[in-house]
């Protein structure tokens, strides 16, 4: 239990008197539900936890922790995987909760648009797009869980990202709260607008470090009307990017999810989870999860990806595949590309890395990494899995009992060291967060790290906004009650 000061006593008497006294949750149950992330790594008590109701709650609240000083960490969900949506460093934080700024605001279904507020849980925005017959792309594990503020903060990417874009592509227009607490309505429907720098993007990304989303007005489309799903298994990265590129000639945009899988990985996990079926041998060294979805009622695609396919075996590109012909058969695929996941937590701590590279630099950064993990420490599982179609791959290390901590900060060492030979990204969708901020000094230029310095101090000059996370403040820069 942390000792607070008479300035934040008199803080909190004010947060209360402003919001109510069922709208700030304090002591251990802020530090359990609020204070700890998604992975249990990161636990910090906050000063309190507010949760507002509305965006002009959620600025008075800022003006507030501007004018005593206090830190402000915005949080979603709280599925991040970079320890972003909690406190991080030795000051004054308070967590602001989004959680009740849930409305839709706005469908327009003609105009293929949806606001909503930045507390809608994913799914919820999903729901609300398809009961207007359209569809809100963005689609991933934590769907029920995380909210549109925080998928945007994060610019997440997920399972259809090969299709639609990241949630960068899907914003059209935000409304945030900024750090001195005005509040900046970008709620704009326009699919092109060049009137100079573009505020909303820098936002998208920016891990609540710049202000507060409050709002989205984010792009709808048409609901797919047949969708189509096979799982191959293949001998190699290299053979899995060929069908990648046969099927985008084939299918073009309608490729929706191409999703790697490690044989290593699923040979695991079938020991791991009994409910895993056995859709196709696990003997082969990869698998990709393909799924093409079109709007046309017309197309028969069921039969164009069974003839793509069979070419690509004849071709001697994959060994063997499965078509799904049924809705359960396709969540059957659906499960191995999950049970990967879930087989990892089951088994016990892991190393993860979210990296990237160019697609034709995949088989050979795989490859490394794959021959640097059991050099450094035997009996680990290194494990490669993820959104292949973007270049994205999840490069997980099954830790053994017998891996030391030093062995295992070297193994992620040299997993960072390969990705930058190789001119990849060391975080791919899940952010910088509280995680990688060490390792985003070593990686970005000095020219790269000076300019975000300096966004962030122009948006920012007192460094309220989400302390410690993505860029860190050099000692002596800090606000009134800083530890
Ligand atoms: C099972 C599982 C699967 C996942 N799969 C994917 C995936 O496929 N692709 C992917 O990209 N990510 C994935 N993630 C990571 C995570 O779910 C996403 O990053 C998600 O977008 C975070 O949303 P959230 O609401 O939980 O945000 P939080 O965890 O609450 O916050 C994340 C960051 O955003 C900031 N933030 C939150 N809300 C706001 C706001 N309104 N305004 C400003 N800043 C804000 C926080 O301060 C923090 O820095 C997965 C996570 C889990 C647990």
């Amino acid at each position: 239990m942390r000792r607070t000061s008479s300035d934040e006593r008199s803080f909190a008497a004010a947060a209360r008197q402003l919001l109510g006294p069922d709208s700030l949750v304090e002591g251990a149950a802020a530090t359990e539900i609020y204070g700890t992330d998604w992975r249990g790594v990161y636990v910090r008590e906050p000063l309190a936890v507010a949760r507002p109701r509305s965006t002009q709650e959620v600025a008075t609240l800022v003006r507030l922790c501007a004018s005593h000083g206090v830190g402000v960490v915005p949080q979603g969900g709280n599925t991040g995987l970079c320890g972003g949506a909690v406190p991080a460093s030795d000051r004054s934080e308070v967590v602001i909760s989004l959680a009740r700024l849930n409305k839709v605001r706005n469908i327009d279904a003609l105009g293929g648009t949806i606001t909503v507020e930045a507390g809608c849980v994913l799914q919820r925005v999903q729901e609300a797009a398809a009961e207007q017959g359209r569809l809100f792309p963005l689609r991933l594990g934590a769907e029920g869980s995380c909210q549109i503020g925080g998928c945007i903060a994060t610019n997440a990417g997920g399972m259809n990202a090969l299709r639609y874009g990241t949630a960068r592509q899907l914003v059209l227009g935000l409304e945030v709260v900024l750090p001195d607490g005005r509040i900046w309505n970008g709620l704009r429907s326009l699919h092109k607008d060049n009137t100079g720098y573009d505020l909303k993007q820098l936002m998208i990304g920016s891990e609540g470090t710049l202000g507060i989303i409050t709002a989205a007005t984010l792009r709808l489309f048409p609901i797919p009307q047949r969708r189509s799903h096979c799982l191959a298994a293949l001998a190699s990265i290299e053979d899995a990017l060929a069908l990648l590129a046969r099927l985008q000639a084939a299918f073009d945009a309608q490729v929706m999810s191409f999703e790697l899988m490690d044989g290593e990985g699923l040979r695991a996990a079938e020991r791991i989870l009994p409910q895993m079926r056995r859709v196709l041998p696990l003997s082969h060294p990869w698998y990709v999860l393909v799924e093409v979805a079109t709007a046309s009622v017309q197309l028969d695609l069921d039969d164009m990806l069974a003839m793509e396919m069979a070419d690509a075996s004849v071709d001697g590109i994959i060994a063997d595949g499965v078509l799904a012909t049924t809705i359960s058969q396709a969540r059957d695929l659906w499960f191995w590309r999950e049970a990967i996941v879930e087989a990892e937590r089951r088994n016990g701590p892991s190393l993860k890395h979210d990296i990237s590279a160019a697609l034709t630099a995949i088989p050979a950064l795989v490859r490394e990494l794959k021959k640097v993990v059991p050099a450094i420490s035997q009996g680990t599982r290194p494990v490669a899995f993820g959104h292949l179609g973007d270049g994205n791959i999840h490069f997980n290390v099954w830790l053994s009992k017998d891996c030391t901590g030093s062995q295992a900060a070297k193994i992620s060492e040299q997993v960072y060291a390969i990705v930058g030979q190789l001119h990849g990204s060391v975080s791919a969708e899940h952010g910088i967060g509280q995680h990688k901020v060490d390792l985003l000094r070593q990686v970005k230029s000095p020219i790269e790290l000076e300019l975000m310095a300096r966004v962030k101090s122009a948006i920012d000059p007192s460094g309220l906004m989400n302390p410690g996370k993505v860029l860190r403040r050099e000692a002596g820069a800090r606000g009134r009650m800083a530890g």
